[in-house]
């Protein structure tokens, strides 16, 4: 059983309050509440040592990447940052480590306006599960069940830089030293794309944080929308270094690995040209890479022929930390 099986096994519910304007299955849940000017977006997210990094992991990145990428999941919906919770479980409370860790999570609280607001602390095998709330206008969240046949697919960003970082991290690729640093930022400390997502509110029709990897994360999009899509992998945004290693890597670290944390979002043809003018509200890119179709399913093509990457995303409990 995987993650998507698990949760609706045992825990899809109908909701009890009309305030759940969207409950389980998207980046963050939306709760409207009586005579509030905004809808609260809520989204939660844990990291394990041994699973989602490394004991050797510095305690700096571990607390930023924990906050980044439930802020991700906020940007996904198009969501202003508001406040977050903090939960850590802890072997043992070592001080020098836990100055890192707060450093790497505070550098991006204050980066984006997220103030803590509460917690816990237990001891035990060391895990942080952040809880971030987010306001989106009524109606203004960028949802996963929006897309329609003839809309536009774009992702944000540089794909696959995580999956070089993780590879040449783990002795499994050689890249040239210019390029080194930067994917091994981008494994460590995504930039989430609070911003960008709130300029695509209005805009996207869709949206989703590309955190198990494009086909993964857009297969979830296609499936709450009902539709398909095809992409034109040469269309892929990808960086010099990308292209300094693709003769050795090929297109799946960009199109199957996860945490590059870009947002992956739909456009329907009559606001692509305001989507254009956004450009400045969106200084990381964007990229078309396809279209929305009807029926489902994903099909990837090179403008020659159909493409098959090796296998579809990072689950956590399918086969963990590995490509
Ligand atoms: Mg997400």
């Amino acid at each position: 059983m995987d993650e998507f099986g698990l949760i609706e096994e045992f825990f899809t519910r109908p909701a009890h309050r009309p305030e759940v304007v969207l409950g389980i299955g998207d980046d963050a849940a939306l709760l409207a509440l009586a005579g509030a000017a905004d809808t609260l977006a809520v989204t939660t997210d844990t990291l394990v040592e041994g699973v989602h990094f490394s004991r050797s992991a510095p305690a700096f990145d571990v607390g930023y990447k924990a906050l980044a990428v439930n802020v991700s999941d906020l940007a996904a919906m198009g969501a202003r940052p508001l406040a977050f919770f903090l939960n850590l479980a802890l072997p043992a409370a070592d001080a020098e480590w836990l100055a890192g860790f707060r450093d790497g999570l505070f550098a991006l609280a204050d980066a984006v306006g997220l103030d803590l607001i509460g917690g816990d602390t237990v001891r035990g095998p060391l895990a942080v599960t952040i809880t971030a709330l987010g306001t989106v206008a009524p109606g203004a969240a960028l949802r996963r069940d929006g897309a329609r046949p003839g809309d536009r697919v774009y992702v944000s960003g540089l794909l696959g830089e995580a999956a070089l970082g993780f590879l040449l991290r783990g002795g499994r690729l050689s890249l040239p030293s210019q390029f080194q640093e930067s994917v091994l930022a981008r494994l460590d400390r995504p930039w989430p794309r609070i911003h960008e997502g709130q300029a695509l509110v209005g805009i996207a029709s869709a949206a989703i944080d590309i955190s198990d990897g494009l086909v993964a994360d857009l297969g979830h999009l296609l499936k709450a929308s009902g539709v398909g899509a095809r992409l034109n992998i040469r269309r892929l945004p990808l960086s010099d270094a990308y292209a300094a290693a693709r003769p050795a890597v090929g297109y799946d670290p960009a199109l199957v690995f996860g945490d590059d944390y870009e947002l992956c979002f739909t456009v329907p043809p009559a606001r692509v040209q305001a989507l254009a003018g956004l450009a400045s509200r969106l200084p990381c890119g964007v990229r078309d890479i396809g279209e929305i179709v009807a029926g489902a399913g994903l099909t990837l093509h090179d403008g020659e022929g159909v493409y098959t990457p090796s296998r579809a995303g990072y689950n956590h409990f399918d086969d963990p930390g590995s490509l």
